[in-house]
């Protein structure tokens, strides 16, 4: 699935990059694979937010805003049409989703 394009706050720095493969591994949609020993973004439109590459790469290679996109939300926009609303500002929205 791909969300939002060119809104994510996904960065990756190839320089800081071991190979180490963890991305690749925690990512839940594929945004990383292994190219030449190091990891590459395939598709950064693909990437929720969620922050796992970033919390399981030990060598800074990767920095995101986990909850800033709201995925849930933004799924929720699609599905209905309408724009995404979290609730995450303690409005009174019984969905939660960062
Ligand atoms: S987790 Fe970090 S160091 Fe390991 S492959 Fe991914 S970007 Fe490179
Ligand atoms: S933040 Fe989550 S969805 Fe985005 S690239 Fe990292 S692991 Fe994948």
């Amino acid at each position: 699935m791909r969300y939002l394009a060119n809104v994510t706050t996904l960065e990756y720095d190839v320089e800081k990059c071991t190979g180490c493969g963890r991305c690749v591994e925690v990512c839940p949609h594929g945004v990383f694979v292994m190219e030449e020993k190091r990891a590459r973004i395939t598709d950064r439109d693909r990437c929720m937010e969620c922050g796992a590459c970033s919390l399981n790469c030990e060598y800074g290679a990767i920095s995101v805003d986990s909850g800033v996109g709201c995925a849930a939300a933004i799924i929720t926009g699609m599905l209905t049409g309408g724009e995404p609303v979290c609730g995450c500002d303690g409005g009174g929205s019984s969905s939660s989703c960062c």
